[in-house]
């Protein structure tokens, strides 16, 4: 077939598309994509592919990938754009599979918060229940606190692990949680870091295309979404998270995969602590069939959606009473004493949690009037623990995972005057006087209860 005719001569096929991609790739050039996105143009995939490609492959400079980073910021990417991105940013890298496993395998991503500390409660509920969970973390950032910092406050747990040590542990025991390898998505890593220095961070497409290619190179059949929306959220707007949402639903979709987003609760912090070794002993608390309610809660309906999706249950109400079996029988308890086992930690932390770091001393923030939590500055809660230790300023800080914040009051409890709102476990007081002065401004008493009791799942995308 005749599909082009170019100086006079007609060309065969093959002979064409030769032609027209040796023209098509000499015309391409980063700076007329930058101009194409400034002045509001679609891209197609090829010159998508064109720049990340360029740019993890050291071809294309820092200057023009931030000047692109922030055209996009600008003028917003569409869905076919967003779906390019993030494939080319997955593919990228290792896209892992786990055929030799049986059975489905699912995850879930959080967008991060003060005291979440699901994934450690749900991934060893989840794989005791027959699916495989083949969980790439992050470290915490900012004021958000992240899954692997939490596992390195168990003596020895190493989530290091190399891919062939990964796929080993979760044949073994249907669970890993590891952090991203260089193989993993490159792209995200290079870009990730300049969108951190060029102020192009907050951008739904842009957060969109850097989760969901590192949770899709994971090579899992379904995602489940915790979508974070409050004070202490990353996204502070109830809309905007769940735009988000959306659009991570929207894009897993397109690649075939199984994706619901739960937008959740994040105006004050999930259960009673947030820091390192004291969410760990918090987990295992849950684990064990006590622990805090809405952890508990948020932990079994998590856990129910990756049930359903992983086709495991027939629904989601199956997957919670699942759920809910594998912590009464404790066999959750047990896999999570397996997994700590195979990735090197001190599984004697299960009954001993004495054993997890813990800080020398405490300080409590007490309530300057009588009246009722109405509400909290949640993110001043993330801020105040990374100033005792708890968290990083810079990539490369060290984290004390001994030191915490405990909650003793939340939104709708009355409170007396003196009364404890919080406890601080610190290690050096270095900063403790503007900890404790952030914590405290953070609680905001009212003369009445709050009306209105907002609900732990906000609601459900893509259901
Ligand atoms: N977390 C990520 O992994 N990427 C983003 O862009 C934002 C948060």
């Amino acid at each position: 077939m005749l599909i082009g005719v170019g100086k006079g001569c007609a060309l065969t096929a093959p002979e064409a598309s030769v032609t027209l991609a040796v023209r098509f790739f000499k015309r391409m050039r980063a700076v007329d994509l930058i101009r194409k996105k400034r002045d509001s143009g679609e891209l197609s995939r090829e010159e998508i592919n064109f720049l990340v490609s360029g740019y993890t492959r050291g071809e294309i400079p820092d200057y023009q990938m931030a000047a692109w980073l922030m055209a996009v910021w600008i003028r917003g990417m569409d869905r076919s754009e967003l779906t390019a991105l993030t494939e080319v940013m997955l593919y990228s890298g290792e896209v892992l599979n786990h055929s030799e496993i049986p059975g489905k395998k699912v995850d879930k991503h959080s967008t991060g918060g003060i005291g979440d500390k699901t994934s450690l409660i749900l991934a060893p509920i989840v794989a005791a229940g027959g699916l495989t969970v083949p969980m790439i973390s992050g470290r915490g950032l900012g004021h958000t606190g992240g899954t692997l910092d939490k596992l390195e406050a168990i003596p020895g747990f190493n989530v290091n692990l190399s891919l062939n040590e990964f796929r080993r542990v979760l044949r073994e025991c249907g669970m890993g949680l590891i952090g991203q390898t260089a193989e993993i998505a490159p792209a995200d890593k290079k870009i990730y870091a300049l969108r951190d220095v060029t102020s192009t961070v907050e951008n739904i497409g842009l957060i969109c295309a850097s989760i969901m290619s590192k949770k899709l190179a994971e090579g899992i059949d379904a995602l489940v979404l915790d979508v974070k929306t409050g004070s202490g959220a990353f996204m502070k707007k109830e809309t905007d998270s769940i735009r988000l949402a959306e659009v991570m639903v929207d894009t897993g979709k397109r690649m075939g995969k199984k994706v619901v987003a739960l937008i959740t609760d994040m105006d004050q912090p999930l259960g009673r602590m947030a820091g390192h070794s004291n969410e760990v002993a918090e987990s295992i608390e849950v684990l064990k069939g006590r622990g805090p309610a809405d952890l508990r809660e948020l932990s079994l309906e998590l856990s129910a959606w990756m049930f359903y999706l992983g086709e495991r249950t027939k629904s989601v109400e199956e997957g919670r009473h699942l759920a809910e079996t594998m912590i009464v029988g404790g066999q959750g308890l047990e896999k999570l004493r397996q997994g700590i086992r195979l990735q090197g930690g001190d599984e004697r932390v299960i009954d001993e949690p004495e054993r997890l770091p813990i800080a020398r001393l405490n300080f409590h923030v007490t309530s300057s009037a009588a009246g009722f939590v109405t509400g909290t500055n949640c993110e001043q809660f993330g801020i105040a623990l990374a100033m005792l230790g708890g968290g990083r300023e810079k990539k490369e800080d060290l984290i004390d995972h001994g030191v915490g914040l405990e909650f003793h009051k939340r939104i709708g409890d009355r409170v007396e005057k003196g009364e404890p709102l919080a406890t601080i476990h610190f290690n050096s007081d270095a900063k403790l006087a503007e900890a404790k002065a952030l914590i405290a401004v953070s609680y905001i008493i009212g003369e009445d209860a709050p009306q209105e009791k907002r609900p732990l799942v906000r609601r459900i995308i893509g259901a």
